[in-house]
């Protein structure tokens, strides 16, 4: 099967610089320079924030841990940091896990009996744990409390522990897949969305400073049109683009230097890279424009389904150039411009049920 990686786009370890993942280079202590540590600091999703200062507020008066909260959104917008924020305004610790990290329903029940009262627990990747680690979550979430079978056949008992007062803290790419009593014990549930390119800039501009960085206003703005609105994107480019700028220039970060830099690692002017022009590509000629389902799309051009739903579309579609329609994925008007494809007329793309994508003034 052919990956992004086969496609000769890749950063210095082999992974695709618009990934919004993290990847070993971004070691925590790195990474964590850049983290924000105040909901002033954190830039963008001022919805999310307003709400978050008014919830943290109402707890703190109260001396009552804050509720459960579920951030949901694609990778790299900033949810493992929020969460640190809302930690860090409680004034309370901030014990972090992921759904994968925790194999056996003792992992869990040890983390749980070792939080603090009013203690902030994070678990990434909530829609990825278990079945049976997840029963544990109910009581401890709903009752703060644990309960233990004790022996095993006629003789087994249960015994019930009683935790001291959390908040939990889910973090995941996909709603979706969280189960329903999982997700009705969450009393509060925030969407982060992909960030404006001036919010972006403003994140960009706050990196340099703090890495040391020449940067212009010009040069952020080139970096943050091509981040696909993530902000761990934004800040790997910068990284990517200070190398570029200290060997071919004296250092400092302008929008020609970030623009000759993001040329050269593929990155195109709207931050598209190989695998979503493949995307695209593969919608336009291969299936007229669609409507064309994700599974199908994701083996014709070789790419895992998750991969394509949970980075390419997001961006893809925050730009308007697919659409989802009940019976698939369609490229729009704009997209087609910007692959170098003449749109088709109206009359022809309402066969394929895609007729409303084509009616944009300047198609
Ligand atoms: P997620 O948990 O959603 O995958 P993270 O919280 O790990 O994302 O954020 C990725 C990186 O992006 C962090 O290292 C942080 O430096 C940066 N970042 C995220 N959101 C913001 C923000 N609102 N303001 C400034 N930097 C941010």
């Amino acid at each position: 099967m052919l990956k992004t990686s086969d496609m000769g786009f890749e950063g210095e370890l082999g992974e695709r610089l618009v990934d919004p993942s993290p990847v070993p280079s971004e070691s925590e202590d790195l990474d964590y320079s850049l983290r924000p540590q105040t909901l002033d600091e954190y830039i963008g999703q001022d919805k999310v924030k307003d709400n978050m200062k008014v919830f943290i507020q109402a707890a703190k008066k109260r001396g009552e841990p804050l509720d459960h909260v579920l951030l949901y959104g694609p990778p790299g917008l900033g949810k493992t940091t929020l969460s640190g924020i809302i930690a860090h305004e409680l004034g309370v610790n901030f014990r972090v896990t992921s759904g994968p990290a925790i194999e056996k329903p003792g992992d869990l029940a040890a983390l749980l009996t070792n939080l603090n009262e009013n203690d902030v627990l994070f678990i990434d990747e909530i829609h990825r744990m278990s079945r049976a680690i997840e029963e544990i979550l109910y009581p401890a979430m709903e009752d703060f409390a644990l309960d233990i079978i004790i022996g095993k056949g006629p003789s087994a008992r249960s015994l019930r522990v009683d935790l001291n007062k959390f908040t939990l803290i889910g973090a995941t790419t996909r709603a979706g897949q969280l189960t329903s009593p999982l997700r009705d014990r969450f009393g509060v549930i925030q969407r982060l969305e992909l960030y404006s390119t001036d919010q972006l800039s403003e994140i960009i501009r706050r990196s340099a400073a703090i890495l040391g960085i020449a940067c212009d206003a010009k040069g952020a703005a080139e970096i943050a049109k091509r981040a696909r609105g993530t902000p761990r994107i934004a800040n790997r480019l910068l990284k990517r683009v200070r190398d570029f700028a200290e060997v071919m220039g004296n250092g400092k970060i302008t929008g020609d230097i970030a623009d000759i830099a993001l040329n050269r690692l593929e990155i195109d002017s709207l931050g598209l890279d190989s695998l979503d022009k493949r995307m695209l590509d593969m919608m336009i000629k291969g299936y007229g424009g669609g409507p064309v389902g994700l599974e199908t799309l994701a083996s014709a051009i070789g790419e895992e389904s998750v991969t394509l739903e949970d980075v390419c579309e997001p961006f893809l579609m925050q730009l308007g150039f697919i659409a989802r329609t009940p019976r698939g994925r369609c490229a729009t008007a704009p997209a087609y411009r910007h692959m170098g494809y003449a749109v088709p007329d109206a009359p022809a793309a309402s066969e394929s049920g895609q007729q409303s994508f084509f009616n944009d003034s300047d198609s």
